[in-house]
This record gives structure tokens, sequence and C-alpha cells, in this order.
């Protein structure tokens, strides 16, 4: 059960998307555009789009010990590629680029580290621990390409996206009501140990379209500045969509989203810049040689689960009850779990250990437990038929980021703390392997439609069935 995807507030300081400026201009002469730009397109010279990390409840000095902690981690779960040639040739290429990164004075400990994983992917944690697969550097038809996906990483490090999200997690809904406090008396320290409990990837690596975007838009100006041909990033993600097409989609785009528009805004990016810099720079022999040598290692089969054998199930329940305290709802969940809070927008999650599986490139996927989320309900307050309407959108907003879930049973009514729900049944492929039961509750409530989501594998569900039954009974909303 995965969680990914939903719709989301943007953030603040979101980069505006301005009317599209464009002019013909390829295949004129160099000087020619420079001049055809200037004169025009009025106010597009050289107006940079501005960014700046958005609204943030952690500290700078805050993403370096949660990333330096994940990173930790991720060294440990990784299979590194141990090339020392290609880490010097990775970390020389970052350094060029983070001399260009505007990290508002931030010193961020950058370490660049190559991972021997087939799939075309990569990505940074908060603070600036960047890792990139070998896929990523086959798959770079040149040095500008390569630098293009690294400068888009290092972009999310200095808008520091990662926290952001979190951010986002624990204060997104403090309009509506319900999840505002739930995180409202967790002080800073105490969330950082939560996260940093968490799988590396689980929280801080998924990042919203606006995110992804943001990074777009940053790394161009960072290629430009580092002296590349600002396109190579665009072209390299338009590359990876047409070579895949009808295929899997790469893992680059399941932890970076594709933004709608994106080479659009990419060029208009390169546009306000100027153009490609004449000289710009694409290729060099040391890359060429990085990749032989990157294309000779070892391959390292990786260990999805639910393919590699069984993974180890989660204790059963406990049948002791801690009282969780929620601004307006408690609950009381087993002992042997752990609250979670989730990466997007605000919600909780309860699981036992080994609850979230991770597939070792950074997704996490509830297998066991509960998630608790709300979404605003569309349409008046006027009874039945707002429950059911907003229970389909919730429905249909899971499937969009679960594509393989179907409904098996729908429409029946229960009532939670003698408020009217809906329960509804779904199956979806466990991230533990095999299929999995999904129960859903809405309940229709002033800060929008509250849900549940109740996931264990099929072959387990019998054992999970009466804790979600008791975790639903002791739901009292207080307000
Ligand atoms: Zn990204």
């Amino acid at each position: 059960m995965s969680i990914r995807g939903s719709k989301r507030k943007s953030p603040a300081g979101t980069a505006r998307r301005e009317p599209s400026a464009r002019i013909a201009h390829r295949g004129l002469p160099a000087g020619f555009f420079l001049g055809a730009c200037l004169l025009l397109v009025p106010g597009a010279s050289a107006q940079r789009t501005p960014l700046k990390p958005g609204w943030n409840k952690f500290s700078p000095q805050d993403d370096i010990s949660l990333g330096k902690r994940a990173a930790t981690d991720a060294q440990k779960q990784l299979p590194l590629c141990n090339a020392p040639k290609v880490d010097a040739y990775l970390t020389q290429l970052g350094t060029r680029l983070v001399q260009k990164l505007p990290t508002g004075g931030v010193q961020y400990p950058f370490e660049f580290h190559c991972v021997n994983d087939k799939a075309i992917n990569a990505f940074a944690l908060p603070g600036g621990y960047v890792f990139i697969n070998r896929g990523a550097i086959e798959a770079a038809d040149n040095e500008a390409q390569l630098a293009g996906v690294m400068a888009h990483e290092l972009s999310h490090v200095a808008l520091r996206h990662g926290t952001n999200q979190a951010t986002k997690a624990m204060l997104a809904q403090t309009g509506l009501g319900i999840f505002g406090a739930v995180f409202g008396d967790t002080t800073g320290g105490a969330l950082l140990t939560e996260l940093g409990s968490f799988t590396a990837g689980g929280v801080l690596l998924r990042y919203s379209r606006t995110a992804e975007s943001q990074a777009d838009v940053m790394g161009t100006q960072v290629l430009y500045d580092a002296g590349y041909d600002p396109r190579a990033m665009a072209q390299f993600f338009e590359k990876l969509e047409t070579e895949t097409k009808g295929k899997n989609p790469p893992e680059f785009f399941s932890d970076h989203p594709n933004p709608e528009h994106r080479v659009e805004r990419v060029d208009e990016e390169v546009e306000k810049l100027g153009g490609a810099p004449p000289g710009a720079k694409r290729d060099s022999a040391e890359f060429e040689a990085i990749k032989r040598e990157v294309l000779a290692l070892p391959v390292v089969k990786k260990s999805m689960p639910g393919v590699a054998g069984p993974v180890a199930p989660p204790a059963s329940p406990s049948r002791n009850f801690w009282e969780y305290q929620a601004n307006s709802y408690t609950l009381k969940y087993p002992d042997n779990w752990k609250k979670y809070p989730d990466s997007d927008g605000g919600g909780v999650s309860f699981a036992p250990q080994g609850g979230f599986i991770d597939d070792g490139s950074g997704h996490s996927s509830l297998a066991y437990g509960l998630i608790i989320g709300v979404s605003q309900a569309k349409g008046n307050s006027n009874g039945g038929n707002t429950l059911s309407g907003a229970t389909s959108q919730v429905i249909q907003d899971l499937q969009k980021s679960n594509p393989s879930m179907k409904i098996t049973r729908q429409g029946e009514h229960l009532r939670v703390n003698g408020q009217p729900g809906l329960s509804t049944y779904l199956t979806n492929v466990s991230p533990a392997g095999g299929q999995e039961t999904d129960w859903v509750i809405t309940v229709l409530r002033p800060e929008g439609l509250v849900y549940f989501v109740c996931v264990a594998p099929q072959s387990a569900y019998d054992n999970y069935d009466k804790t979600f039954s008791s975790i639903l009974d002791s739901v009292r909303f207080t307000r």
C-alpha cells in the first residue's frame, strides 16, 4: 500500500509559472538570437526565476544530522560500486556544481557515492549526501547530462525539499484542525528521532511535482553557471521518457515524479538565462573513461521484496494498547506498534516493526498497519451523498498511487464513535509479496473526510482483523 502521489497543496515559495514567451530561434546565428531575445521579449533578459526553500520547521543543521543518519543507513543497505576512481570523479564533478549552488550561505558537507544498481536513479538526502546509481551514469550520453541529474539532486538539497516535505506533513492541515495538532505537541527534537527511525527514504525522498519543477529550474541555473549546456538535464529526462515508453518507467520518475510540461519549463528557463552559453561544455574524455569503468563493474542482483523470497513477517499485534491523542480525536493502538508521520501532506500511520517495507531504493510502502488521513470533502454537507462522493474521491486517489488496487466490497454503512461511516474493501499487490487486503473506513467530520486504511497481506489478514476493529472501536472524536 503506497501513499505516494495524492494531491497536496503547493508549498510556499513555489516558482510561478510564467506565460510562455517563446520565440523561434533555433538555427539562427548566436548573435542574432541574443539580440532577438532582448528586443522581442521585454523583461525576459537574464531574469532567472528566483527560488528559495519553502517553509521549514527544521534548521539546516537538522538537515545535516538527519541526512547523515540516513546516509549511514543507506551506505549499509545499498550495494556501493566500491570504485574509488568513480567516486573521485563524481566528487570532482559534484564539487564543481556545488560551487554554483545557491545554499543561502549554509555549508553542507556534500558527499557523492556511486551505487551499484542498474536502475536509472539518483537521490540526495538532506544535508547533501548524494547517491548516484551506476544506471544513471550508464544512461547519460555525456558529462553534461550526468551533471544535469546531479544538479537536479543538489537543488533538492539547497531547496531543502526533504525537511520541507516533513514540515508539510506536520503542518499542511493546520487550518482543517485534525492533523494540525497531531504533531503540534511534538517538539523538533522528538520529531527528528521519529523521522530518523524511519527508513532512509521513507519520509525524506518523496517529492511533490512542484518540488520537482523547482529542482529542474534551479538545476538548469546551476548547469548554466557551471559552464555546462543548460539543456542537458531536460534532454536526459526526455530521453528516459521516450526510450522507456510502454515499459516500466525508470525508477528516477518514481522518486522524482514528472512535473507537467517539464521540458517546456526548462526551455523557458534556458531562454531566461539567454540560451546555452557559447562554448558550453557537453562532454569530457574523463566522463567517457569513467562510463567505461562503470559499465565493466560486476552486476549486483537486487533483492526486491516479494521477489527475492518471503520477508520475515512482523510480530503479531499486542493486545495491550497505547493511547494516541490527536487534536480532534483519540484512539488506541497496539503497544508493539509505532506511530509514523506520513511523508506527504499530513497524516499519521501506525505499524509494527517491519510493517513498512523498503525496496532498497528509498521507497517504503505499508504492508502491515493503519494509515489515517484527512481529505477535503467536496460539495455541501447535506448527508449521504457527500460521504459516498468524498469516499469515491479518496479511493480514486489511492488507486492513482496503487494502480493494482481493486474494490471488492463497498457501500456498507457502519458507525465510528456513533458517526456514520462507509466501509470499503480493496485488494492490492502487497509489498510483502502476494495480495493484500485494504479495509478503508471513511467518516465525514467538520475538518473533512477522515479515512482509515487498514492494511495487511491477505494470508495474514485474519491476525489483524480484530486489531483493526479494536482500533476503530477505540476512536473518540473530541470535537
Ligand atoms: Zn527530483
